[in-house]
């Protein structure tokens, strides 16, 4: 089984494909975590691509392709794939058409979480994760139970991303909108494209996503 998750910053992709991993055992592959690992390893990759990351920019097709390639690669055949931010211009849907091919897999949905906007830049803006296992909080919506302790390790360090403020955030949203939702002709013309309320509670979200993934051969 193999989705890709659709929606502009902050829509809750990457809240959405954790549940997935959690209780289906399927491998979310997010561009957005791979290149913050290699702006953070110094990698020739994250050396390029910082800048424009804090810029909310997009990266080069090239270099998302090539490391959701190498992704699939290490991944083998079996699990079923989250792709959580990519593809997000019609030059990478295309480039998917093709690994996807060379690796023997196909896709089976593309979801589209419909969110409005200016509620997602106070999400965004107010979003915050713990720095040991990642678990995300936020300031207004989910503080953590016990002020400054993870829920989930105890940890006691948190921490927020570099571009998760308002003037990124916009420029994050202006790409999505001028390059990203382009893609969803590509694949309406297939009839894969399904649409989910993202502004419905986090539970509501999950159990749409639940039903539609039901109907996908595993
Ligand atoms: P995300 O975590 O998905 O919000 O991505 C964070 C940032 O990484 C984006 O604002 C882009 O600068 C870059 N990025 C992530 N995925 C892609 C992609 N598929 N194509 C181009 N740039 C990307």
């Amino acid at each position: 089984m193999n989705i890709i998750l659709l929606g502009p910053p902050g829509a809750g992709k990457g809240t959405q494909a954790q549940r997935l991993v959690d209780r289906h055992g399927m491998r979310q592959l997010s561009t957005g975590d791979m290149l913050r690992a290699a702006v953070k390893a110094e990698t020739p990759v994250g050396l390029q691509a910082k800048a424009v990351m804090e810029r909310g920019e997009l990266v080069s097709d090239e270099i998302v392709s090539a490391l959701i390639d190498a992704e699939l690669t290490a991944l083998g055949a079996s699990a079923g794939v989250i792709f959580d931010g990519y593809p997000r211009t019609v030059a990478q849907a295309e480039s998917l058409d093709a690994i996807l091919a060379s690796h023997d897999r196909s896709l089976d949905y593309v979801v589209e979480l419909d969110v409005d906007e200016d509620a997602l830049v106070e999400r965004i803006t107010g979003r915050f994760s713990c720095a040991t296992c990642g678990k995300g909080y936020h300031d207004k919506f989910e503080q953590p139970a016990q002020p400054g302790t993870c829920d989930k390790c105890g940890g006691h360090d948190f921490k927020r991303r570099p571009d998760d403020n308002e003037e990124t955030v916009r420029t994050r949203m202006a790409e999505y909108r001028a390059k990203t939702a382009p893609i969803l002709p590509f694949y309406e013309a297939r009839g894969i494209v399904r649409r989910i309320d993202g502004m419905a509670d986090i539970d509501a979200v999950t159990a749409s996503l639940e039903s539609i993934v039901a109907g996908a051969p595993v």
